[in-house]
């Protein structure tokens, strides 16, 4: 059978239930609601989510079924929390909403789950999350953030960062990309904020403390909007998707049988 989308909501279940397999690769993108300064919207996060991982899926089902469910948008975001517009759950709420819906892919007959990430505040989370899962369910089970995985490519585009930030270079022009209208180009001035990591001589020593956003910039950006354009945001989202696809493709990047058994 034809299948005629990637996007799992757009099928209908006797098509789902064809899909159901333990060779099916199943998208489930991670992202969050939370401010993105005062140029881009709230929902920044969760739209790039869903489009790297659509992107990504229209590359890997050459190769093999794959699926993109809804993205879960309900993300770990205290540390935004003080600058408004933000939601977070807790870290226990946050476990039990992505137990259930991998739960509700294993009883179907996936096997093959990725939790894409889109969030800088769940990546701890979902190393975590992934631990607790595998062990209980022990199905192939894999997370990483979609701007870890193609790192080094994504940093050729960027002039002013060495990553993607938040709010800032990369992150506004792949607004500028997919929705142009949710942007707002008269307040990247007030939203540029550089980031410590881009700063030359800032060696960070791997140690960690809970801070809020609100301490690190007053616009709830970090990084340079003012650089960001359609184009460069259009070569980011490639980027991003074909390094997406890619680690989809490698069969190193699940766990086998006998990692599964000794969680
Ligand atoms: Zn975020």
């Amino acid at each position: 059978m034809e299948q005629r989308s990637v996007l799992w909501s757009d099928l209908r279940w006797p098509e789902l239930k064809e899909l159901a397999t333990p060779e099916t690769i199943v998208i489930v993108p991670v992202a969050s609601i939370e401010q993105h300064g005062p140029h881009l919207p709230v929902i920044t996060d969760t739209m790039l989510a869903r489009e790297v991982a659509k992107c990504a899926a229209e590359i890997v089902i050459e190769k093999t079924p794959v699926l993109v469910t809804e993205c879960i948008w309900t993300g770990l975001s205290e540390h935004h929390m003080m600058i408004g517009g933000t939601f977070t759950l807790d870290f226990t709420t946050f476990l039990a909403v992505i137990r259930g819906v991998v739960q509700s892919l294993q009883r179907q007959g996936f096997e093959r789950v990725f939790l894409m990430n889109a969030h800088g505040g769940n990546i701890a989370a979902l190393q975590t999350v992934v631990e607790e899962l595998t062990r209980e369910f022990g199905m192939r089970l894999v997370t990483a953030t979609y701007w870890t995985l193609g790192a080094r490519a994504l940093g050729a585009h960027l002039e002013r960062q060495k990553g993607i930030r938040h709010a800032c270079e990369a992150e506004t022009s792949m607004m500028m990309a997919i929705a142009p209208d949710l942007v707002d180009p008269g307040r990247f001035d007030e939203a540029a904020c550089p980031d410590p990591r881009d700063e030359a001589d800032v060696d960070m020593d791997g140690s960690y403390r809970w801070i809020s956003f609100a301490d690190k910039t007053p616009s709830g950006a970090l990084g340079d909007p003012r650089v960001s354009s359609a184009d460069k945001g259009r070569l980011l989202l490639d980027t991003a998707a074909r390094s997406v696809a890619a680690k989809l493709l490698d069969p190193t990047f699940w766990p086998g049988d006998r990692q599964r058994a000794e969680v």
